[in-house]
């Protein structure tokens, strides 16, 4: 059960509906977020909302019986619109692209992605500084500097950027420098990093985990939510099976089913999903098909010399065709 209060709820009528939960031994969990203050509550058994439903300083209070709250569709009814920054938003009529590298290498890179996703009208820039990557020996990133090295490019440019954060203590410093804060599927289930990521007023994009359930998911994203931060896109990236074929196997069901269990956002990365650079297109036009409301993809002017994930990495020519073609199918099936 949620508990929705009123944002003008006075302390008094806080401490009798809580008197209320405690008589009716109804254990509660205070949540607080940038939208809204919410006690969720697990009581044992078949519980009566009317004996609180009447209490003032209360606006709604929601049946919600499945294990996820926050994150569940059934208390809220409109589909979460995710507010970046006044100009922009993700999810409800919106189908957002983002684009750009695996990895952030140079600013001669980041200038010609930027001119090539302003040419397509696309608004938000990927780009990896901190890199979780397999190999110890492999190229970590180009971290705080190259950040601020997109940044300065991006803002001079109206266009947001989005990047993977790993650990808590790269939030502070990162805050100022991103627009949503990437949580990779190696780290979908860092519980310390997605409560941290609850105290950030910026959206967060959450990705499956690499032999992640859409459980699990949901959970990491009622982790954000119950620790105050209710801007959650969630994404599907592929998980791993037992199929060699490719790199990962896209779970285009899981985009379906979670925009049934969820009122989040759903975006699809079709790049790591896939992971072959000739698919990637196919698995797009599959994601925008499915539902999602939008597309994460790596991109970049000699593909083939990208530092990171070269392989699934696609070039300019085939993004504007991939954006064009994916535009023209939302019109089709709208
Ligand atoms: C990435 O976006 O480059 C990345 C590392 O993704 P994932 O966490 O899905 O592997
Ligand atoms: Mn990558």
């Amino acid at each position: 059960m949620i508990i929705q209060l009123e944002t003008t709820i006075q302390q008094k009528e806080l401490e009798i509906i809580q008197q209320t939960l405690d008589e009716l031994n109804i254990t509660y969990y205070p949540v607080k977020t940038q939208l809204g203050n919410y006690r969720i509550c697990t009581p044992q058994q078949e519980f009566d909302i009317r004996k609180i439903g009447h209490l003032s300083g209360i606006r709604d209070v929601h049946r919600v019986s499945g294990k996820h709250k926050m994150v569940s569709h059934r208390w809220k009814v409109d589909r979460s619109i995710i507010q970046v920054d006044e100009e922009l938003v993700i999810g409800g009529d919106e189908f957002t692209f983002m684009a750009g590298p695996c990895s952030i290498e140079s600013e001669e890179q980041i200038e010609n992605t930027i001119a090539c996703l302003k040419e397509n009208n696309v608004k938000i820039m990927r780009g990896g500084v901190f890199k979780p990557r397999t190999s110890p020996y492999s190229f970590m990133g180009l971290g705080m500097e190259g950040l601020k090295m997109f940044y300065k490019a991006c803002s001079e440019n109206g266009i947001r950027i989005i990047t993977e954060v790993m650990e808590p203590n790269q939030i502070e410093a990162m805050h100022d420098y991103v627009d949503i804060f990437q949580v990779g599927a190696r780290n979908s289930q860092n519980f310390n990093l997605l409560e941290a990521l609850g105290n950030v007023d910026k959206p967060i994009l959450l990705k499956r985990g690499i032999s992640g359930t859409i459980d699990e998911l949901l959970f990491s994203a009622e982790y954000v939510f119950k620790n105050g931060n209710e801007k959650l896109i969630l994404c599907e990236r592929g998980i791993r099976t037992f199929e060699t074929a490719y790199r990962n196997t896209l779970d285009l069901n899981a985009v379906s089913i979670l925009k049934e269990k969820s009122h989040l956002p759903v975006i699809v990365d079709p790049s790591h999903g896939i992971g072959i650079r000739k698919h990637v297109y196919a698995m797009s036009l599959a994601g925008a098909a499915v539902g999602a409301d939008g597309l994460i993809i790596e991109i970049h002017k000699t593909p083939s010399k990208a530092a990171t994930d070269a392989q699934q990495t696609i070039g300019f020519e085939d993004f504007a065709k991939l954006v064009s073609k994916v535009r023209q199918l939302k019109t089709v099936i709208a």
